[in-house]
C-alpha cells in the first residue's frame, strides 16, 4: 500500500538496487533512490566504459550459496550471462604458480629445499600453534606453517591492506579463507578439476553478465524505472535528519551545487556507515561519532591499459605477490566475457593497485600512473610498452572496510546506537563495514525490505555467505522477559510493556514494532530475572 511519505535508499549499488528491486516486486511504487555517482549505477559492482572497452572495478564473479539471491540474479536478468572457467595464476620471485595450488606445478617453482622447509613449518605449526590467535599472521600460519605464509600470503595480504599481517583481524581470515587449510589444498591439488572445493576461494567456475556486473544493475535500474520507482543519479546525501520520531528527511546536493531535500517513511542506507553516523542531524553521541571516525578503508584504483595484441595471457586475472612491483593483481577483461571488448584483436589489462586516499599512488596523476603500469606490466613479463595503444585510470575510494584489530569494538558501539532507530536501517558492504561479495549484501537488502513489511530480522546476523545465521542457542528455551518503559507519541508519563526476546535490543524493536514507537521513545530496557 502506497503510503503518504517514499521509502528512501540511500546509494545505488547492489543493496540499495536489490532493496528498490524488492520494493517494486512487493507493488510498490513509492520508492526513491539517491546516488551520489553522476553516471554510473551498481556501486563498486559496476562496468566502466571508456571506447567501447568495458572493465570492472575488480573483477566481479556471480556466485552464491544462496538460491534467494540466484533467484533475484535471474529475475533481474533471466539470459545474458556467460559462464566463465575461471584461471588465476600467483606470479611470485619471476614464476606463475597455477592457483588453486597444484601439486607437481609448486615442487616445480619452489624446488626441493623450499619445499622441505615449507613441510617442515607446517608441520612445526601444527605442533607449537600461536595463541591466542588474535592476528592474520597467525592464523594462516597455524594453518599453512610460517614458510607458507612468508610466501603465498604475507605480500600480498600487505599489499591489498597496507598494514601489517600482525594488524589485520583473524576474522578477516577465517571469513575469506574458511574451509581451506593445507591439507585440503593439497587434496583439491590430486583431485584435479574434478574436485568440488568447499572453500569459495578455490570455485573454478562461475556466471559473468556478458557486458560485466554493471550490466546487471544497469538492468536493474531500468527495469525499477520502468515500473514508476525513482532513481535519481549525482544525488549525494549530506545530512540525515532525525528527531524524536525517528529520521524524517535527507537533504544533499549535485555536482552543480543544487540542494534537494526528500521526505520518507523508512530510509535503507547503503553509504559507509561512517559516513552515515557522520551525516546525523543532531549528531549522534560522542562516543558513537568516536566510533565511527575510528573506522577505515582501503582505496583502490585500476589502470587500464588497451593492449594491441589479440591474446595476452589465458588467466582470468592474476595475483602478484612479487614485492618488487606495486600492482597488486592484473585483470584480463576478455578471459572474463569476450564482449568486454569491442575489437577482438585488441585486449584490455586492469593493472589494480591498492592504496589509501591521499598516499602516492592515489594522488599521482593519471599519465604517470599510466606509465607506473606500462613498466610494470613489462617487468613481470606481460607486454611490450610499444603494445599499448592508450590507459584509463578509475579510481574507488572505500573500496575495502578494513578488519583491523579493533573495528569489531567501533562496530558494536554503532550497532547499538543506530538500532534505536525503527525506520533507519544500514544495509550492504560498507553500510554495514563488512567485507562482503555482492550477495551478502543483497541478502541484507531483502531482510531489509521484509522488516520495513513488518518482520524481525536483525540484518547484521547475514553471514558472509549470505545466510541468516540465529545463534543455535538462541531457542524459544532461551528467551528471556524484559521490561520494556516508554513513552507514547502524546504523553510524557511513561508506560511499561513486559515481552519475551532473546536479547534487550530485540525487546526494544518488538515495543517499537507494537506500539509503532520511534526509537527515542523508548526510557528504558530492563531484564526481569528468575
Ligand atoms: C576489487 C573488488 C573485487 C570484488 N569482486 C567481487 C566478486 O568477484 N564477486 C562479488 O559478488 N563481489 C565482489 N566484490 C564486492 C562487491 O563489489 C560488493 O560486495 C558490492 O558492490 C557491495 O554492494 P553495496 O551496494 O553494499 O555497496 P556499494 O557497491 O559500495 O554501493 C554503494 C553505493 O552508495 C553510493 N554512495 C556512497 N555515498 C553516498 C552518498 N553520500 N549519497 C548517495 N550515494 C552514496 C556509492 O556511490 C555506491 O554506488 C568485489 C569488490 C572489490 C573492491
Amino acid at each position: 500500500m502506497p503510503t503518504a511519505k517514499p521509502i528512501v535508499i540511500m546509494g545505488a549499488g547492489p543493496a540499495g538496487l536489490t532493496a528498490a528491486w524488492q520494493l517494486i516486486q512487493a507493488g510498490r511504487r513509492d520508492v526513491v533512490v539517491w546516488e551520489s555517482d553522476p553516471s554510473y549505477v551498481g556501486g563498486i559492482s559496476r562496468t566502466v566504459q571508456a571506447e567501447g572497452f568495458r572493465f570492472d572495478i575488480g573483477g566481479h564473479r556471480f556466485f552464491s550459496k544462496s538460491e534467494e539471491v540466484n533467484e533475484v540474479w535471474r529475475q533481474i536478468m533471466p539470459d545474458d550471462f556467460v559462464d566463465c572457467p575461471r584461471l588465476s595464476r600467483i606470479f611470485y620471485k619471476g614464476k606463475f604458480f597455477n592457483y588453486p595450488l597444484e601439486a607437481m606445478n609448486a615442487f616445480l617453482n619452489l624446488g626441493l629445499v623450499e619445499t622441505v622447509n615449507i613441510l617442515w613449518s607446517y608441520f612445526m605449526a601444527r605442533l607449537k600453534p600461536i595463541r591466542p590467535e588474535l592476528s592474520f599472521s597467525a592464523w594462516v600460519t597455524n594453518r599453512f606453517g610460517k614458510r607458507l605464509f612468508e610466501i603465498f600470503f604475507k605480500s600480498y595480504t600487505e599489499k591489498v591492506w597496507g598494514i601489517s599481517c600482525d594488524e589485520i583481524s583473524a576474522d578477516w581470515a577465517a571469513q575469506r579463507i574458511k574451509g581451506l587449510s593445507l591439507r585440503e589444498a593439497v587434496i583439491a591439488a590430486f583431485k584435479g578439476t574434478k574436485a568440488a572445493p568447499t572453500a569459495k576461494t578455490l570455485i573454478r567456475n562461475f556466471f559473468y553478465p556478458r557486458l560485466g556486473p554493471g550490466q546487471m544493475w544497469e538492468t536493474a535500474a531500468n527495469k525499477i524505472l520502468e515500473k514508476g520507482g525513482g532513481i535519481f543519479l549525482d544525488r549525494k546525501v549530506q545530512t540525515i535528519h532525525w528527531d524524536e520520531t525517528g529520521v524524517t528527511h535527507i537533504t544533499g546536493i549535485n555536482s552543480a551545487g543544487e540542494f534537494f531535500q526528500q521526505e520518507g517513511s523508512h530510509f535503507l542506507s547503503s553509504i559507509p556507515l561512517q559516513e552515515l553516523m557522520l551525516s546525523l542531524d543532531p549528531p549522534p553521541p560522542k562516543e558513537v561519532l568516536a566510533a565511527a571516525r575510528a573506522l577505515r578503508y582501503r582505496d583502490f584504483l585500476t589502470v587500464c591499459l588497451i593492449v594491441n595484441r589479440e591474446k595476452v595471457f589465458p588467466d582470468t586475472w592474476i595475483y602478484i605477490h612479487d614485492p618488487s612491483v606495486k600492482v597488486g593483481r592484473v585483470q584480463n577483461y576478455k578471459n572474463w566475457s569476450a564482449a568486454m571488448v569491442p575489437d577482438p584483436g585488441m585486449t584490455s589489462l586492469g593493472m589494480e593497485y591498492f592504496c589509501f586516499e591521499g598516499d602516492n599512488i592515489w594522488t599521482a596523476t593519471d599519465f604517470d600512473l599510466a606509465q607506473l603500469a606500462i613498466r610494470e606490466a613489462a617487468q613481470i613479463g606481460l607486454i611490450a610498452p610499444s603494445e599499448v595503444k592508450d590507459a584509463f585510470v578509475v579510481r574507488m575510494p572505500k573500496a575495502y572496510p578494513i578488519y583491523d584489530q579493533h573495528y569489531q569494538d567501533h562496530l558494536k558501539v554503532i550497532k547499538d546506537w543506530v538500532c534505536l532507530f525503527a525506520n533507519l536501517q544500514p544495509v550492504g558492504r560498507n553500510g554495514m563495514h563488512h567485507y562482503n561479495n555482492q550477495d551478502h549484501s543483497m541478502m541484507t537488502a531483502m531482510l531489509a525490505v521484509r522488516n520495513i513489511q513488518g518482520a524481525h530480522y536483525d540484518c547484521w546476523k547475514v553471514n558472509t555467505d549470505a545466510e541468516y545465521h540465529e545463534d543455535s542457542s538462541k531457542t524459544e528455551g532461551s528467551l528471556k522477559t524484559f521490561k520494556v518503559a516508554f513513552r507514547s507519541k502524546t504523553d510524557s508519563s511513561p508506560q511499561e510493556e513486559e515481552v519475551k526476546a532473546l536479547t534487550e535490543n530485540d525487546a526494544r524493536s518488538l515495543v517499537q514494532a507494537k506500539f509503532g514507537l520511534a526509537t527515542h521513545l523508548i526510557v528504558s530496557v530492563t531484564e526481569i530475572k528468575g
